[in-house]
């Protein structure tokens, strides 16, 4: 077969466009990038040669081999994983599978010091190696087929695929450096680069120097079983890159070994920035699954409820047989031990965060809370915890409340708390609906997150208070006393027989398309409301259902 020629997908056109033209300051971490790919296929190989022992023919040491080329001006990045075949090079490396993708780019603002920030975040991983290369070549060939390819680019909208007769099993990425760029064949920066970001990674780094031997660079264990003592925060901040692909700070860190009855480690991470596929309807979490050092895989459903899904990280089980497949993993009680142990810590995690005032567990709420938050229909036996770590929004002041505040803060006589739900805070606060409890005091919590209808109707109580809409009918304001000083509503009252006679004519005029006209005292300034009926659902949940086509 000859050479073929294709265009890379326009969302990668565009990126690698601007990951060539802006001034990325940090040029280093394409390296990286390559390490941590090279790393992820020997894991997925690995773990196909479990079932498949017959991959490994041509090796089973795992290594990741650094050779820069002082002559040629390239660095090559070899590794003995997995590989990629005709079609995974095309769809690989030519494509972005990432979702968030296109929400990421229609982001950018052309401003280059915005958008490389925006980068950063986002990440580019493989494309990276665009910033300090003029051209890439990625010779591969997949393990368990017999022939190999080479995949060619210069980053600027095509590349070429052609047969490679010679491969090894694995990837080896050749970049051709740009010019000013060739401190990349310098040995001592490679070794400090990896130092740097790759120390964690569980498969040796070697660096072939000129005439040299080759040199192993990195630690080459795995991060998690070291002692936390001997691990740096930056060591931990460059796994958590490495192991979430993610870019930012993680803003937890949770690091430990349950002993027992179930042996496992636990590194988890929480995230400092909402994840752009957070809402990605298949609800999956994230953090991988390893058997004695052994990666096994990253889509273990049964690890962690999916309220959790923000979560990142590793759990290493010394329970688990090596030889564990997908249907073992399905109703596996060890599992179910080591998820239970997971959901305990992280919630207490949590709760350690949110109790620290300097802990930024605001920020935390604002990106996560909405996920969080389907835990408390979804885990009924954490409800409680989970209600514990909410936040809200209240008619009292601009901050968050907790519900132990606002229970707190419940006025004399008033037996349940308020709450309103809808789509944009500023439009709740201005919601005639909250006259009457304006009037008479009562803080209502204003409830902004789709998810607020479901838990709000699915729990009944916080601290045996009951929640209730204020939209509700059965919202009752009689026993609580209207603050000193306030108007009292009933002087201004309509006779009785004037109002049956209103009431009547309103009732009248409006038909079938109501329930019931009644009088209330909900109101102070506006005329009428319209509240929905008792066990009904909310006006605001039969509209956002209805906006589903439900
Ligand atoms: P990510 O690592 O987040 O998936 P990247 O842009 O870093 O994204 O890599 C894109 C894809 O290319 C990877 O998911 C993988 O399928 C493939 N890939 C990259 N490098 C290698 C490699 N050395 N060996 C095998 N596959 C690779
Ligand atoms: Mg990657």
């Amino acid at each position: 077969m000859a050479e073929e020629k294709r265009q890379f997908q326009a969302e990668v056109g565009k990126l690698l466009d601007i990951v060539v033209h802006s001034l990325y300051s940090n040029k280093e971490i394409f390296l990286r990038e390559m390490i941590s790919n090279a790393s992820d296929s020997c894991d997925r190989l690995r773990y196909a040669a479990i079932t498949e022992p017959d991959l490994l023919d041509g090796g089973s040491e795992f290594r990741i081999r650094l050779i820069p080329d002082k002559d040629a001006g390239t660095l090559t990045i070899v590794d003995n994983g997995q590989g990629m075949s005709h079609d995974e090079l095309i769809a690989n490396l030519g494509t972005i599978a990432k979702s968030g993708t296109s929400e990421f780019l229609s982001r950018l603002t052309g401003d280059a010091k915005k958008d490389v920030t925006l980068i950063g975040q986002f990440g580019v991983g493989f494309y990276s190696a665009f910033m300090v290369a003029e051209e890439v070549t990625v010779i591969s060939r997949k393990a368990g087929e017999a022939k190999g390819w080479k995949w060619v680019s210069d980053g600027k909208g095509e590349f070429t695929v052609s047969p490679a007769d010679e491969a090894a099993r694995g990837a080896a990425i050749t970049l051709k450096l740009r010019d000013g760029e060739k401190e990349f064949l310098d040995a001592f920066r490679l070794k400090s680069i990896v130092k740097r970001y790759s120390d964690h990674i569980a498969i040796p780094v070697t660096l072939k120097d000129g005439d040299t031997d080759e040199e192993t660079v990195n630690s080459a264990n795995a991060l998690w079983t070291r002692p936390k003592s001997e691990i740096t925060p930056e060591q931990y901040r460059e796994f958590y890159h490495h192991v979430a692909h993610a870019f930012d700070e993680p803003w937890s860190t949770l690091h430990y070994k349950a002993e027992g009855a179930i042996e496992y480690t636990g590194l988890l991470f929480i995230p400092s920035s909402k994840p752009l596929d957070i809402f990605h309807p298949d609800r999956k979490q994230h953090v991988k699954l390893y058997v004695k050092r052994v990666f096994i895989t990253d889509d273990c459903e049964e690890l962690l409820p999916p309220y959790l899904r923000f979560v990142r990280g590793v759990v290493d089980s010394q329970d688990l047989p090596l030889n564990v497949s997908r249907e073992m993993l399905q109703h596996n009680p060890v599992l179910s031990k080591i998820r239970t142990g997971l959901v305990k810590r992280i919630l207490g995690e949590l709760k350690k965060k949110s109790e620290d005032a300097d802990g930024g567990y605001d920020a935390f709420w604002t990106a996560f809370g909405p996920v969080l938050k389907e835990g408390i229909y979804e885990d009924f036996e954490r409800k409680t915890d989970i209600l514990d770590l909410c936040r809200f929004r209240s008619t009292q002041g601009d901050g968050l409340t907790t519900l132990a505040d606002y229970v707190a803060r419940m006025k004399d006589g008033q037996d349940a708390i308020y709450t309103i739900t809808g789509d944009d805070l500023e439009q709740l606060k201005k919601s005639p609906q909250l006259e009457g409890f304006r009037a008479k005091g009562v803080e209502v919590l204003l409830l902004t997150d789709p998810i607020d209808e479901f838990w709000v109707s699915a729990v009944p109580s916080y601290a045996e208070k009951p929640f209730r809409s204020v939209a509700a009918a059965g919202a009752d304001l009689s026993a609580v006393k209207a603050p000193e000083g306030a108007e009292d509503s009933k002087e201004d009252e309509a006779p009785a027989d004037q109002l049956t006679t209103l009431i009547e004519a309103v009732k009248l005029a409006l038909g079938e398309r109501v329930k019931d006209v009644r009088a209330s005292e909900r109101l102070t300034e506006s005329a009428v409301c319209l509240v929905a009926a008792e066990g009904e659902m909310s006006m605001h949940l039969e509209k956002m259902l209805r906006a589903h086509n439900q």
